[in-house]
């Protein structure tokens, strides 16, 4: 496959399209091309924004169709995690994208971040899932990534047919009308898969906080992005025959500067090396400081608490991975920890964050569901983000592989009735 990566530095967004390979068939066999899948994530809204009365169309989306009460973000509730664990549906201890940022032994010499390049673009990191673009390019079908974490490394081999590098400056409508564009593509080489990444609510609810005028400002705005997707398929004559789904990755709390716990303060240097510091911060004891580290973290904080990794609690589903760190630390709620360093090294001190606890209420998200799959008038109860990715599959014919996810929580969105699944880790035969 040509190198999009490359092209996208040098050519217009549009020139992506070209970086497709040739529809792969079974010899004999017809493609049966399913209704075409839009799945649009909306980074940090909050599910309790839609109360706001500021996003009519999402608003208006949801009652047409079908909403979640609201959807269960895994743990730990941050970005590429939960971005993983939605396209994979596996939780982020299986996904292998345990946090934002992480160490793995087995990659020595590079450490994971949203912001090192080199470390997003390898599929080592990825590898311990299948992204459903994989599966779907598998089964012959063609995916457009409008980013997606993952999407940007070879996983298993290869990228999705359309891809970009997230390129934060990308202005939404772009991105909108780069979907709106493959749909337009002649049908044995439009995607079947479709993604659509918007980030600015997540970064105004950091930079200003989820109660400030500044983010309801960004929610008129993205309302008005889904807006244009939605207006873009009506001026096509696709409102019938596109599936869209709208989802988030984890809600915002109100952080503030006077709620910081110093770590500095607690835990001496030499005892223990911090991986990540945040909201969830990651520890691994210096060898021969076990006991000491332990002492100083285990005991009671007033306002964080840490565990082994062995000993989470079992709701979050965590700390069977090898780069989940030794010691888990998790701050209350509206509460960050820190080092002085960290905090020098953040240019602004955020207003919000997340990372949270995943039953706590400011982390939930969204889940919409609108377009000719899907009943109308349908509020569903909450679910885990897991569970969606059967439903992304069934809705595209394609095969799950396996996952953390139970189909049934959402079974009730579906016009149709769905087979009995047989995929579920643990509950199938192969
Ligand atoms: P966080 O708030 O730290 O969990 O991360 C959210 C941020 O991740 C977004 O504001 C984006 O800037 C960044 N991000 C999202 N997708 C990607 C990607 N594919 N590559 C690098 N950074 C990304
Ligand atoms: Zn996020
Ligand atoms: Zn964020």
């Amino acid at each position: 496959m040509p190198n999009c990566f490359r092209l996208l530095s040098l050519l217009p967004l549009i020139f992506l399209l070209a970086c497709s390979g040739p529809l792969s068939r079974r010899p004999g066999s017809e493609i049966v091309r399913p209704t075409p899948l839009i799945l649009v994530s909306i980074d940090g809204f909050r599910a309790d924004y839609l109360d706001r009365g500021i996003t009519p169309t999402l608003n208006a989306l949801a009652k047409s169709g079908v909403h979640a009460e609201y959807m269960r973000p895994s743990f730990p509730t941050q970005t590429f995690p939960n971005h993983y664990a939605l396209i994979t549906g596996l939780r982020p201890d299986r996904n292998g994208i345990v946090a934002n940022t992480m160490e793995d032994d087995r990659i020595p010499q590079q450490k994971f971040a949203a912001s090192n390049r080199k470390a997003v673009e390898d599929a080592r990191w990825w590898n311990d899932g299948t992204p459903l673009w994989i599966t779907a390019k598998r089964s012959g079908l063609h995916s457009g990534i409008m980013f997606w974490p993952g999407s940007e490394a070879p996983v298993h081999g290869s990228h999705p047919d359309f891809w970009a590098i997230y390129d934060q400056k990308l202005q939404a409508v772009t991105r909108v009308d780069s979907v709106l564009d493959w749909l337009a593509l002649p049908a044995d080489q439009s995607p079947s898969l479709m993604t659509l990444y918007l980030d600015t609510i997540d970064d105004i609810g950091h930079h200003f906080g989820p109660d400030s005028a500044e983010l309801d400002a960004e929610l008129r705005i993205v309302d008005a992005t889904v807006r244009r997707l939605v207006d873009g398929l009506i001026e096509r004559g696709l409102e019938h025959s596109v599936n869209l789904i709208i989802v988030s990755d984890h809600g915002m709390v109100a952080t503030s500067p006077d709620r910081v716990i110093n770590l500095d303060e607690i835990l001496p240097g030499e005892s223990a090396r911090v991986v990540s510091y945040g909201v969830v911060t990651g520890i691994v004891p210096r060898p021969g400081h076990e006991r000491e580290a332990e002492s100083i973290l285990l005991g009671e904080h007033e306002n964080m608490q840490c565990w082994r990794k062995t000993e989470l609690p079992a709701r979050f589903h965590y700390g069977t991975h090898r780069r989940v760190p030794a010691i888990v630390c998790l701050a209350n709620h509206g509460w960050t920890i820190a080092s002085q360093e960290y905090l020098a090294r953040k240019k602004h001190f955020s207003l919000g964050e997340h990372g949270y606890d995943n039953e706590d209420p400011d982390m939930r998200a969204i889940f919409i569901a609108h377009g000719p799959a899907f009943r109308s008038g349908v509020v569903l109860p909450p679910f885990d983000n897991v569970d969606v990715y059967p439903l992304l599959a069934w809705l595209l014919g394609l095969e799950p592989e396996p996952h953390d996810g139970n189909f049934d929580m959402l079974a009730g969105a579906l016009k149709m009735s769905r087979p009995t699944e047989t995929n579920e880790v643990g509950t199938t035969p192969p």
